[in-house]
């Protein structure tokens, strides 16, 4: 998978590169990381990638032309999508990551910086992704999050397919306790069922478990998740 990112501090995703698990499947050719930075497109004597707003306003503006020209010099696979990072996109969900890594074999991620970006680059983008509604400083940081969960879901990155599949919002439930040894730490002893050897309880519990937690931490989900138990999907 080629994963191209456009950034005025391109630097900001090299640690992926180093990153354990997802440093290896780089490392292995899983994917393929790509930085371009508008301003070595940028065409006049000061490399200027900003400006202030028209009709005024706080903070500087990223212009246009350098991000076009950036985005114009990638090469283009057939599978390919445009991610523009904005606050003002949809909430990212594993489902998109999950759609993302099975369905494209290059994402294009372009990163806002100052105050945002001329609305104009907006026509380059396929979709308007959002992390959270909180704000950063630029897109960078939102990138590095997308291709950490996309990449980590490719044939190879992670151990098993099991894994990926057991984990919290594949399906609505979230994830039950893990224990490992010791079975007593500090007086907190692990659970008897799980050293009972009794697979079917175990079972049991941890379903239990995950209704449990998603009830108290995540009522939205669990509604859901009771939802799509009683239409029997
Ligand atoms: N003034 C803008 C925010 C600019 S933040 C607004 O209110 O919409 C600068 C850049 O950081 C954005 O262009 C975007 O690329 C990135 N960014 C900040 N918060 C983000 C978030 N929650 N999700 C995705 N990208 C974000």
């Amino acid at each position: 998978m080629r994963l191209d990112v456009v950034s005025l501090a391109p630097e900001a995703l090299t640690p992926l590169l180093e990153l354990g698990v997802i440093g290896r499947a780089f490392k292995a050719g899983i994917a393929e990381l790509h930085l371009h930075n508008p301003r070595d497109y940028a065409t006049d004597r000061y490399r200027k990638v900003d400006d202030e707003p028209y009709g005024g306003g706080a903070g500087m503006v990223l212009k246009p032309e350098p991000v076009f020209a950036a985005v114009e010099a990638i090469p283009v696979l057939p599978r390919r999508r445009v991610l523009l990072m904005s606050p003002q996109g949809q909430p990212l969900q594993q489902a998109d990551l999950r759609r993302w890594a099975s369905e494209t074999d290059q994402l294009v991620l372009l990163c806002g910086h100052y105050e945002g970006f001329d609305e104009r680059i907006r026509a380059l983008a396929d979709e308007e992704v959002s992390i959270g509604d909180f704000v950063l400083t630029g897109g960078e940081l939102p990138a590095a999050v997308i291709i950490n969960g996309v990449v980590r879901l490719r044939p190879g990155t992670v151990g098993t397919e099991a894994c990926l599949e057991e984990e919290s919002h594949s399906s609505l439930l979230l994830e039950h306790p893990h224990y490992t040894r010791p079975a007593e730490f500090r007086g907190m002893a692990v659970p008897e069922v799980l050293r009972s050897g009794d697979h079917g309880a175990i079972a049991r519990w941890r379903l239990q478990q995950q209704q449990e937690r998603t009830l108290t931490r995540r009522p939205d989900l669990y509604a859901r998740w009771q939802a799509q138990e009683s239409s029997g999907t």
